[in-house]
């Protein structure tokens, strides 16, 4: 057993995170607080900067534009950007893995050359649309319907949270495509540019935290398009290619709870380390001290089952999904401890608005929620648990 790095993910590690340290970190708290359009615009740059360094085309494939990372590559460099502005990261990765990875999974040759070599290389925007006002972890729920009609398909409904909504260029969008009659509901994910008729945007969404990304709604009204446009090319096929997305991107989420959890920790310690109070560093208080371990071991076991897990990926392990959602679980609750404590070591320093802890705190929060809650993890974990350990 071998818990060291290889050597092309250390010096990948190192790479980016002088990067994002240089390029991308300093603007996270600007980002922030800026009005709708200054962030807009700073986020159109932050993404500009990461094609230079080729963090958009990490899970696209040469043939392609990309750099096609294997798992822990993308795990290491996920916790590195969130760790210095978990905005952007929210914002690059709903373009570079939840657009382009089921594009490049499930796509056809066409859908693959139209859309992947510009997103690796910053040329477009992407962003995926699923949930719904009424639909997030039940999305058999979803309203959004696709009616097939001569060589195409009318697509109707609304989205009302999708990362990137305001600067996409084009947006994958889960709608229905069985008939209210048909007894089982069929799914699909369909590419729609920002361009097409029907297609509107929303108002901008504002969030407790990741205030950086942009956030907006989606309206489709009678939005026609081609047969190319179903993802794949084959009816039927969206609900297995939309959980295949989640269940996967389970492994970037928890590098960002432990790239935030890192962001904590270091601000937590340089605290306990400058406050004085009753003539003591707080960190010598037993109290004090007792948080930052806590948190410490958090971090470090969230780390390593997340690495775990992209191993299992990179090694085609048959349990490397239920991996991924154990890492999803423990990483995002542990991660709420984590800037709980740095909130309580910072005290009422913490606690004032513009602060790097407070946005940090906002951001946090997003994780147990995003993609499967904590309590939809716990669901998967315990069938997966049941079957292995109770067969019928
Ligand atoms: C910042 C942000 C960005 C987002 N970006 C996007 C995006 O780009 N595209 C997109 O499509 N969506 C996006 N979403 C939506 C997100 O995916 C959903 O919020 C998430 O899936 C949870 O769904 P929900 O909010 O509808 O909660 P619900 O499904 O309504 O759940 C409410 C509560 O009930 C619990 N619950 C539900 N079912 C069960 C069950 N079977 N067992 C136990 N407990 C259960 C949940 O765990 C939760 O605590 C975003 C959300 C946020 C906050």
């Amino acid at each position: 057993m071998d818990f060291e790095l290889s050597d092309n993910h250390k010096e990948l590690q190192q790479k980016m995170k002088d990067f994002f340290q240089k390029h991308i970190a300093p603007r996270a708290s600007k980002m922030d607080i800026s009005s709708s359009e200054e962030k807009l615009a700073l986020m159109r740059e932050n993404l500009d900067r990461l094609s230079q360094v080729g963090y958009l085309g990490h899970c696209i494939k040469e043939d392609y534009n990309g750099n096609n990372m294997d798992f822990v590559g993308q795990c290491v460099t996920a916790e590195e950007l969130a760790k210095a502005c978990a905005s952007t990261f929210i914002s690059a990765r709903a373009s570079a893995f939840l657009f382009a990875y089921p594009v490049q999974s499930f796509g056809t040759e066409q859908q693959k050359k139209a859309y992947l070599p510009y997103i690796a290389k910053g040329g477009k925007i992407g962003a995926i649309a699923y949930s719904e006002q009424d639909a997030g972890s039940d999305l058999l729920a979803i309203q959004a319907s696709a009616e097939k009609v001569d060589k195409g398909w009318v697509i109707n409904g609304t989205k009302d949270i999708v990362v990137n909504a305001p600067i996409a260029d084009v947006f994958l969008v889960l709608a229905k495509t069985s008939s209210k009659d048909e007894e089982s509901p069929a799914f699909g994910l369909f590419i729609i540019d920002r361009d097409t008729p029907g297609l509107e945007i929303g108002e901008r969404v504002e969030t407790l935290g990741l205030r950086g990304a942009p956030i907006a709604g989606l309206d489709l009204k009678d939005c026609h398009v081609s047969d190319e446009a179903l993802l794949g090319g084959t009816p039927g096929k969206g609900k297995e290619q939309i959980e295949d997305v989640l269940v996967n991107g389970s492994l970037t989420l928890s590098a960002m709870a432990v790239g935030l959890g890192v962001a904590c920790m270091e601000m937590a310690t340089q605290r306990a380390k400058k406050r004085v109070a009753f003539g003591k560093q707080i960190g010598r208080f037993q109290e004090v001290g007792f948080k930052l371990s806590d948190m410490f071991t958090d971090n470090d076991l969230g780390r390593m089952l997340t690495l775990r897990a992209a191993w299992a990926y990179d090694n085609n392990e048959a349990e490397a999904n239920i991996l991924a959602s154990c890492a999803k679980l423990f990483t995002s609750e542990a991660l709420t401890r984590i800037s709980n404590h740095a909130m309580q070591i910072f005290a009422g320093h913490g606690y004032v608005k513009g602060t790097d802890v407070e946005r940090v705190f906002r951001d946090a929060r997003f994780v147990e929620i995003a993609e499967g809650t904590t309590e939809i993890q716990r669901v998967i974990i315990a069938k997966s648990v049941l079957d292995k350990y109770l067969p019928r």
